[in-house]
């Protein structure tokens, strides 16, 4: 390592920078993570961890804490109101199961983790403004004046990711036409840990459990919601499905649309763009954390396995990999989001009447769970 170089910056201290900066202090590599935000926020965004993702943090040394602090489930029950009564659509298996944590709970585990590797590492209150390439590696200079050089910097600053907008990598953007509305709420539906998609006419709505007694639902609304809240949810909820969270229970209520953005590549130098900085998937389908920590996965033996041998050829088949990935979850996500939608009431149930019939046959519902958890 030059005088004051690292051999890895990270910049952003979300789930797929941290889960880099653990992978890379667990080789011995010294990392310095940047993050601008002084305290880690409790809003929760990712819940779903899906088994390849839970691969990886196992490889982290978080499973077992991440699996502690979560639901698993194994089921998911589509259901559709059906002349008044709800009838059961389609039933399809999780094996192995996919976890349900609050994403706060998982940042804290990768953190805590990475405070063991190697303490000190993170820096909050650090805003990086820009990289830039140098000899042999990249330096990130910071709002406050301050630049930390590294031999590698890994840009997972999220999806706006002001590193990526200075390095100059295109990014096709693309917004798309669904809004939600998303709120976490006392369970009271009986479910306990069976994830819920209601395929109404109105707009799907999805339910999926948390720890500590809580569901999170997601409607599919016509409109973005401008000021949302947790009666609204609770209302849209209760004519979709018949069942009415209670809103005064509500600890969370967020809205949402959605924009996909694919980096037209990952790679400027020594600085690499990872998870919502490489590529921004819509959150129906739970994909996007878990494609930035299969990154990490792809990457760090990369990065510590320095240059020499065959590396350019290697990391340009990875990097082709990951771009590949990306593009097949927001395809994934487009299919998921396309089944949500709303439609005229006979439409939906001669669709809902051909999915009862399909999902009988267990080839076809196994290949659903496995796309569904990343495993297909
Ligand atoms: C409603 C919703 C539900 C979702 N559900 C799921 C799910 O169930 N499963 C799943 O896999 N994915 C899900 N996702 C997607 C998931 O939240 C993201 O893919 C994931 O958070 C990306 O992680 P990241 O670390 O790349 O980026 P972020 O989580 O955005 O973290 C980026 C970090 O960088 C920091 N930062 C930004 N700029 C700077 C700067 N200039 N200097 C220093 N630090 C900076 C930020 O403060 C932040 O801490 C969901 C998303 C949404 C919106």
């Amino acid at each position: 390592m030059a005088a004051g170089r690292h051999d890895a910056v990270v910049v952003g201290a979300g789930p797929v920078g941290l889960c880099f900066a653990v992978l890379l202090a667990d080789r011995g590599l010294d990392v310095a993570v940047l993050e601008a935000r002084p305290q880690r926020g409790r809003h929760t965004r990712a819940i779903g961890v899906h088994p390849p993702g839970l691969r990886v943090l196992e490889r982290a040394g978080v499973a077992d804490r991440v699996a502690a602090a979560g639901v698993p489930i194994s089921e998911g029950a589509a259901r559709a109101r059906d002349s008044g009564a709800t009838r059961t659509v389609a039933r399809i298996g999780f094996r192995p199961p996919v976890l349900a944590v609050p994403q706060w709970a998982t940042e804290q585990a990768l953190e805590d983790r990475l405070a063991e590797l190697a303490p000190g590492a993170l820096r909050r209150g650090v805003r990086a403004v820009r990289a830039e390439r140098e000899e042999g590696g990249a330096v990130v200079r910071c709002e406050d004046g301050d630049q930390v050089a590294g031999r590698w910097v890994v840009a997972a600053d999220g999806a706006r990711s002001p590193l990526r907008a200075g390095l100059g990598i295109p990014v096709r953007t693309h917004a798309l036409p669904d809004a939600y509305l998303m709120g976490d709420f006392a369970d009271a539906t009986g479910d306990g840990a069976r994830a819920v998609l209601h395929l109404e006419a109105a707009g799907i709505v999805e339910s999926f459990p948390l720890p500590g007694g809580v569901r999170r639902w997601v409607a599919h609304v016509p409109e973005p919601a401008l000021d949302p809240s947790a009666r609204d949810l609770a209302r849209i909820v209760g004519e979709r499905t018949g069942v009415r969270p209670d809103p005064s229970t509500c600890t969370m209520l967020s809205a949402f649309t959605v924009t996909e953005r694919l980096a037209a590549r990952l790679r400027s130098g020594r600085v690499l763009l990872a998870g919502d900085a490489a590529h921004e998937v819509s959150p129906i389908g739970g994909q996007g954390m878990n494609l930035g920590w299969l990154d990490a996965e792809a990457f760090v033996p990369l990065i510590a396995a320095g240059t020499g041998g065959q590396w350019d050829e290697l990391w340009a088949a990875a990097e082709a990999e990951r771009l590949r990935a990306a593009r097949f979850a927001a395809r994934q996500a487009r299919v998921n989001m396309a089944l949500g939608r709303e439609l005229p009431a006979g439409i939906m149930a001669a669709r809902n009447a051909a999915f009862r019939a399909l999902y009988r046959v267990p080839w076809l519902a196994e290949r659903t769970a496995a796309r569904f958890t990343m495993q297909g």
